[in-house]
């Protein structure tokens, strides 16, 4: 597992739905490349109130892109992605395992499938994570970041980034600084934008006025949010909407949760009934103390409001995500073809009725599961106190 990708939940409720938001037809904006389908499937988004239009889904490398798969999987699983209309991809530093191979295995797939398709794509990647030994080797440090994104694009055999993020939230380096290093990614043209991931409400203002002030406007926050990790609705999704930030939210399934693969799974019987090929079978960013009675009766009430829909789980999960407008995009891990191609699907169902809203609401309620939180409560934002003891004892 690469390094630990360690974020908070609600009071604004957000409810908007799909008819409601700012996409722009697929017909509009869909990546033509000669030899490939035009991709009817995912529609755009703005982000923020910048110029970029990302893909409603996108697709992140954190898992399932490091040794441990064959290259051809991830081969298959990235050019069927920008067949279906994902245009942008998600990286870090420390993607793999080990940290650093899952920005050389795009850097093969980018220079293999997708030769001469840059000006079509946008690649992002961070910087925040422990990625080497020493003291220069993660946290927010100039030093760290600038010297961190040579060693991405020398793996990816980029130029330039798309996006560049400050990882997480340092609360020893003066934030000046860690956006400091970020304008000057942007202005040296190693990154056309920047952005912040799992910063809390709180810093994120702030880290916006040092940016603006600097030139370099913030792109774009990425937190982790699904339908059992709502902290964003508390203030951090008032205060991007203010400040014109786009909103890209992490682990929209929970990390697999929100999808049919934990429906079997016995919390008595964990070991006997849990699937090999899951992601919690690894037992390590996610935990096998995540499969909890209370949590598994949540995933099951929502997954029989998702059936009643006639969509699947997953399904339902990142169309609820995309129910508010200013959630510019999903980003999704995908282990197979398959399950990329149930999850674009989602995007055939995007409207909810009240009814199904307050339903849903009685099972999407915090499960506990948010490793990120240390970052988004640091930035001296009060935590949401719906937080479960497990999660006061981890802290
Ligand atoms: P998800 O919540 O989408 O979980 C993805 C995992 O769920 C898959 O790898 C797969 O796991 C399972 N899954 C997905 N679709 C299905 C399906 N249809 N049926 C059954 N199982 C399914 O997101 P991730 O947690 O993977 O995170 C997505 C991306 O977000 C990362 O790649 C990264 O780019 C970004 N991220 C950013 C962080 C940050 O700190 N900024 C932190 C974490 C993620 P399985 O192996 O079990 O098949």
């Amino acid at each position: 597992m690469s390094a630990a990708e360690p974020t908070e939940p609600t009071t604004r409720a957000a409810t908007p739905t799909a008819s409601t938001s700012p996409e722009v037809p697929s017909t509009e904006a869909t990546p033509t490349d000669p030899g490939r389908p035009p991709s009817p499937a995912v529609g755009y988004r703005r982000t923020g109130r910048s110029g970029l239009l990302l893909p409603t889904i996108s697709l992140g490398l954190w898992q399932n892109f490091g040794e441990d798969r064959p290259l051809a999987t991830m081969r298959d699983i990235v050019t069927r992605a920008f067949e279906l209309g994902i245009t942008h991809f998600d990286l870090a530093n420390n993607y793999g395992p080990p940290p650093g191979s899952a920005e050389r295995h795009f850097g093969e797939i980018l220079r293999t499938d997708f030769a001469g398709l840059r000006n079509r794509l946008v690649i992002s990647t961070k910087a925040g994570y422990l990625m080497w030994d020493g003291p220069y080797g993660e946290w927010g440090s100039r030093k760290y970041l600038l010297s961190s994104l040579e060693e991405s694009l020398a793996r990816m055999g980029l130029d330039y980034v798309d996006i560049f993020y400050s990882h997480r939230f340092d609360p020893h380096t003066p934030l000046e600084e860690t956006m400091g290093a970020l304008a000057s990614a942007v202005q040296q043209g190693k990154a056309l934008y920047a952005g912040v991931s799992s910063y809390s409400s709180t810093a994120t203002r702030e880290a916006a006025r040092l940016l603006r002030k600097m030139g370099t406007p913030c792109l774009i926050h990425q937190p982790s949010y699904s339908m059992l990790n709502r902290w964003i609705e508390g203030s951090l999704l008032n205060v991007l909407e203010d400040e014109g930030i786009g909103c890209i939210a992490f682990s929209p399934l929970a990390q697999g949760l929100l999808t049919s693969k934990y429906l079997n799974v016995t919390p008595t019987d964990i070991e006997g009934t849990l699937p090999d090929d899951a992601r919690a079978a690894k037992d390590g960013s996610f935990r096998r103390g995540f499969l909890t009675e209370e949590t598994l009766e949540k995933v099951h009430g929502l997954a029989r409001i998702a059936k009643r829909r006639g969509q699947t789980l997953a399904q339902m999960a990142l169309a609820w995500c995309l129910r508010d407008p200013r959630v510019t995009s999903v980003l999704i891990g995908a282990s197979s073809v398959r399950q990329l191609e149930e999850n674009v699907a989602a995007l055939e169902n995007l409207a909810f009725t009240q009814e199904e809203l307050d339903e849903i609401d009685r099972f999407a309620t915090d499960a506990g599961i948010n490793i990120w939180r240390a970052s988004s409560e640091a930035g001296g934002e009060p935590h949401d106190d719906r937080a479960t003891a497990a999660e006061r004892d981890e802290r």
